[in-house]
């Protein structure tokens, strides 16, 4: 193998890029990260970024958290690895399904694993299909989405990801069915209330049920708060308008919080925080605090009961992976939950929120910011050409990515979706960490800005 030289044209040479855009790699180089220091990435030069993403939402204890580290150590010393099938499981295992079950929102509930937050989604598709055939329902299979939400790659879970880019592969697959994103400032229309925006959401809903037949669609999923659609929370009352629907059509509501979960909205659970209650949860990402590749499947009672049944009467649950239920992945997993609930964590996020927005507000005082919006430590700022009619600026001129290249050029991580940037930082964030973020950014913003406009 021939070697180049730099670290830059090393990635280059030998690496596959997902979700990159790669006239920009080629032209900016790749950021080669060789370690983290609380909220901040380190690269092979020695440059700090102060990473207002966690990562991918998810390293949500910071970069190098030592409980963390020391519970995968020990787990590593004690049994570094095992599986969850033929009626063999790790202590480690069993105590994480407790816990998860006692953390959740449910009174009872069931746990099954993944190793990622797509596979988890994939899974409870499976689970509902399953279901639904064990009880004499073999053609309620459809699955209810919404644009803009994301719900992983995986070949089910991209056809549940409302988002354009999937038409590449040719995806969604058939019976997977998208409906409004519940984004007012964007989706109301002229001389639309909040309230009657929300009722024409519940309509459409409806519609689409009566239209399709209930008795073919498997299952409902949403993200509480949309996260990689751009930091979308519903419009007021969106939950409590569409549960009563679901519920009357015997449609299973899975909450997808695989971001919110964990803390990111202030709250362990995002469903508490929009004051609804799903059937099942979907958790990924934050439930390690980023340090295992992990995801779960939380059935709540009804469902859990259900399944239980269809499993008894079928003898067995076909499904699973090689590492679902991994001994370090739940070792950690029970160390992230007490460091995210007992720590500090979510209480920090509960703390600086109000003051997270109050940045915010300020920075969107600029006419070129449409909408500041998100809560506890999920926000967007959205770019617009004009501010009164929300014109978004040009596509060609990548706006976003030119704001979220010159925060990486000043020490910031952010990350452009659509027109908007997504701050999403640790829960460790401090206030002067605080500070500096806003610092960067509106630096950044500035500069762009008076680029383009
Ligand atoms: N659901 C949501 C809400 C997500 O944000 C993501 C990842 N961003 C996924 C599912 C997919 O998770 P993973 O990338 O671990 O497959």
């Amino acid at each position: 193998m021939n070697q180049p030289q730099s670290w830059e044209a090393r990635a280059e040479t030998y690496s596959l890029y997902g979700f990159t855009d790669m006239p920009s790699v080629h032209q900016r180089g790749t950021v080669v990260v060789t370690h983290g220091e609380g909220p901040y990435i380190v690269d092979v030069h020695g440059r700090r970024y102060l990473d207002a993403n966690s990562g991918l939402w998810n390293m949500v204890a910071g970069f190098d958290h030592k409980g963390l580290i020391e519970a995968a150590k020990a787990q590593y010393d004690r049994f570094p690895g095992y599986h969850a099938f033929f009626g063999r499981m790790s202590d480690q295992t069993v105590m994480l399904s407790e816990k998860l079950v006692e953390v959740s929102p449910f009174d009872n509930g069931r746990v099954f694993y993944t190793n990622s937050g797509s596979e988890a989604n994939d899974t409870m598709v499976k689970m509902l299909w399953f279901l639904h055939a064990a009880e004499g329902k073999p053609q309620k299979r459809k699955i209810l989405t919404r644009w803009n939400a994301y719900h992983g790659v995986t070949a089910v879970s991209a056809s549940m990801t409302g988002k354009p880019y999937n038409s590449v592969f040719g995806l969604p697959l058939p019976g997977f069915i998208h409906l409004t994103c519940p984004h007012y400032w964007r989706y109301g229309e002229e001389g639309e209330t909040e309230a009657q925006f929300v009722a024409r959401l519940a309509r459409e809903l409806e519609d689409t049920i009566t239209r399709e037949g209930a008795d073919t669609i498997a299952g409902f999923f949403a993200e509480p708060v949309m996260g990689a659609g751009g930091v979308i929370p519903p419009a007021k009352g969106y939950f409590q308008a569409i549960l009563p629907i679901l519920r009357k059509y015997d449609i299973p509501m899975i909450s997808d919080e695989v971001i919110c979960g964990f803390g990111r909205t202030g709250n362990t659970w995002g469903c508490l925080t929009y004051d609804f209650m799903p059937d099942a949860i979907i958790s990924s990402k934050n439930l390690t605090a980023g340090f295992f590749p992990m995801g779960a499947v939380i059935l709540g009672p009804d469902l859990a009961k259900r399944v239980e049944a269809a499993v008894e009467a079928i003898e067995e649950f076909p499904h699973g992976f090689t590492a679902s239920g991994h001994p370090v992945g739940c070792a950690i997993a029970l160390k992230a939950i007490d460091v995210v609930m007992n720590e500090g964590l979510a209480e920090n996020v509960r703390r600086l929120a109000p003051r997270f927005e109050a940045g915010l507000k300020r920075i969107a005082d600029r006419p070129n910011i449409g909408e500041y919006r998100g809560i506890g430590f999920m926000w967007a700022l959205e770019a617009v050409k004009d501010k009164p009619t929300k014109t978004p600026f040009d596509a060609n001129l990548s706006v976003s990515e030119r704001i979220a290249n010159t925060c990486t050029d000043l020490g910031l991580i952010c990350r452009p979706l659509g027109q908007s940037i997504v701050l999403c930082p640790p829960f460790i964030l401090t206030e002067a960490q605080m500070d500096e973020m806003f610092e960067k950014l509106e630096k950044a913003l500035d500069k762009v800005f008076a680029e383009v406009a």
